[in-house]
């Protein structure tokens, strides 16, 4: 870090990322090398894949003795694919990288441009194992598993045959998929297309701006409620003018999916709800359980949304108030410098565990992280990996506000979590979106405690606390109104195709049911402004957040209980997130049953503190 600051001058941005230890750059012959070997791997794919091709219509009816050709085709490619995925993905995220910090990085772009080729033949190349692993007998496949240099992928194999039942014939199966790219994604596409060309009219003042869905978007998290309201307002105008077109895309997602498990229900009945289950890792008694336990403890997040309210003067919040600012209390926010954050990191991850606030210092010292402020530079930020050298990199811009300091610990949390599983095999190595946050809430919320015992005063206590406190009314309630809408629309949508008119009184008793009197109204053309609702390649794209949220704060919250056995516990967690369910993870090493409403009760009864004391501080700061 030295080199990018004057000596002794110390600075508010964070540190410039090395890559230089992957890669010298796009154009370097070690770049040029690893595409060639990529290349000549994928070649051997060909051969390997003849022996499955050639008997992919007998691989039902194999037996482990028939199998023996397939059986070591398979193996061979198995691992073929390991490495070349390797290859690949260590390219792309140095190219991903690149263009993260320069936008305008030529040199990048050229490599990632190049690189789709490759992705493209590597995809084609690998489907015939996919087939392989879907389509032959219980049997043949366990004989594979058998296989030393094949049993690492053990639970990811019997996981995705889980759901074999659904499978219909080859031939099928392709023309579904050859359909769907102008059937069901086209649905989706549209809504896309419409969401980036629909303009709106906010009033600014007292004039009318017309401007895009998107910049319409970004007002919604101004602090001046009248724009938030005003944006929220013309937002929904302007999809009441699509709302014909937003409804015939939902009703055909929604009901090309239901014919389809109609089709796929020829074994055992295929309900709306087992593709996004199994695809997060959970049962359907757990999601029950999750839901069950959110609904009857709703009046805590109902209870934070309403101080949220009084906070800002007023008695309840609008759907317009979902991703409002903390209002401002004190004079001025304090500015904490990328040296004094990663120190108040490194120490609250120090007190889980002195290793942990050795790997912020190891993450700081390689020059891991990004944090330097630049137009070129991306917004947001995230975790990567690079997968050969498994070495992680934290990427985001560094301005010194106390939610930059958040979102460094969540991101060293993801780093943190794929550091623990760095000697793991890489099909290991990947967990569902419900375990995916695991980690980064739990680094979260560490460092958020310690920057609220940190707080100078009451003002500053509030600005850390209106954070954690607005997540219990995103994830309780907002969440589950989504998932509420979702459900019942699936339900419905069974029958016939629903009216715009209809839709819009789903979701708004969909939004009183949760939140109750905790809002002003509800927001009735939800269902058309939020994107999710359009994701044609997966349904119910709601609950995993409430889950990963609730999960991880069950987590944290066992923290205090084990004491000092929490640590490897926690660490062993970490570790089987990509080779068992949620529940075997949460039965393994926290002794609780996710299917039980209990653990996610408890879960939420320990939260109450917090709202309790960010109630208490809005009576002291808001008379
Ligand atoms: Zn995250």
């Amino acid at each position: 870090m030295a080199e990018t600051m004057v000596a002794g001058v110390r600075q508010v941005q964070g540190p410039a990322w090395d890559l230089s230890d992957e890669y010298p750059s796009p154009q370097s012959p070690e770049v040029a090398a690893e595409l060639d070997a990529l290349s000549a791997l994928l070649d051997t794919f060909a051969e390997h894949n003849e022996v499955i091709v050639a008997q992919i219509d007998v691989l039902p009816d194999l037996t482990p003795d028939t199998a023996e050709s397939v059986l070591s085709g398979a193996a061979a490619l198995y691992g073929a694919s390991e490495e070349a995925s390797r290859l690949l993905g260590n390219v792309l995220v140095y190219a991903n990288c690149l263009l993260s910090v320069d936008a305008n990085d030529e040199q990048a772009h050229a490599l990632q441009g190049r690189l789709q080729g490759y992705q493209k033949r590597y995809a084609e190349l690998a489907e015939p194992l996919s087939q392989f692993v879907e389509l032959a007998s219980d049997a043949v496949i366990e004989r594979y598993l058998e296989n030393p240099q094949v049993a690492d992928c053990a639970f990811q194999v019997r996981h995705a045959r889980k759901r074999r039942h659904e499978h219909l014939s080859l031939n099928e199966e392709n023309l579904i998929s050859g359909l769907s790219q102008d059937g069901v994604h086209a649905w989706g596409r549209l809504y896309s297309q419409l969401s980036s060309t629909l303009s709106c009219e906010v009033l600014v003042g007292n004039e009318p701006q017309n401007m895009g869905i998107a910049e319409a978007n970004g007002l919604l998290q101004k602090p001046e409620e009248h724009v938030r309201r005003a944006a929220w307002q013309g937002i929904n105008d302007a999809w009441e003018t699509q709302e014909e077109s937003c409804a015939a895309a939902i009703n055909a997602i929604a009901g090309w999916r239901l014919e389809l498990n109609r089709k796929r229900s020829k074994q055992q009945d295929v309900h709306f709800l087992d593709a996004p289950v199994h695809m997060n890792r959970i049962g359907r008694a757990t999601l029950d359980a999750l839901l069950e336990a959110c609904e009857e403890k709703a009046p805590l997040a109902r209870r934070a949304a309403l101080a949220m309210a009084r906070a800002t003067g007023r008695e309840r919040l609008g759907p317009w108030d979902m991703r409002a600012p903390a209002p401002v209390l004190s004079g001025t926010a304090e500015v904490i410098e990328f040296e004094d954050a990663v120190q108040l990191i490194a120490g609250a991850y120090a007190e889980v565990d002195p290793a942990m606030g050795e790997f912020v210092n190891m993450m700081v010292e390689r020059r891991w992280i990004e944090g330097t402020v630049s137009s070129n530079k991306r917004p947001g930020a995230y975790c990567t990996g690079f997968a050969k050298s498994r070495n992680p990199r934290v990427y985001m811009t560094y301005t010194g506000s106390s939610s930059d300091v958040i979102t460094l610990a969540h991101e060293l949390g993801h780093a943190f979590h794929s550091w623990v599983m760095r000697d793991l095999s890489d099909s290991q190595r990947s967990y569902g979106m419900s375990l995916a946050e695991t980690a980064s809430t739990f680094g979260e919320t560490t460092v958020r405690d310690a920057l609220f015992n940190r707080a100078a005063d009451a003002a500053g206590q509030f600005d850390i606390l209106w954070e954690e406190v607005s997540a219990l009314p995103s994830f309780m309630l907002n969440i589950p109104a989504r998932y509420s809408f979702e459900k019942a629309f699936y339900e419905q949508r069974a029958e016939r195709p629903l009216r715009p008119v209809e839709l819009k009184k789903l979701m708004s008793d969909a939004w009183m049911q949760w939140y109750a009197d905790s809002i002003s109204e509800p927001d009735p053309m939800f269902w058309a402004s939020k994107l999710h609702f359009y994701i044609s390649g997966l349904s119910f794209y709601n609950f995993p957040y409430l889950f990963g949220y609730l999960f991880s704060m069950g987590v944290y919250l066992r923290r205090e209980a084990m004491g000092v056995d929490f640590y490897p516990r926690y660490v062993a967690l970490l570790r089987d997130t990509g080779r068992m369910t949620a529940e075997q993870l949460a039965e393994t090493h926290l002794d609780v049953r996710l299917d039980d409403a209990q653990f996610w009760r408890t879960t939420i009864e320990a939260l109450e503190p917090r709202v309790a004391r960010f109630e208490a501080l809005v009576d002291e700061l808001v008379a």
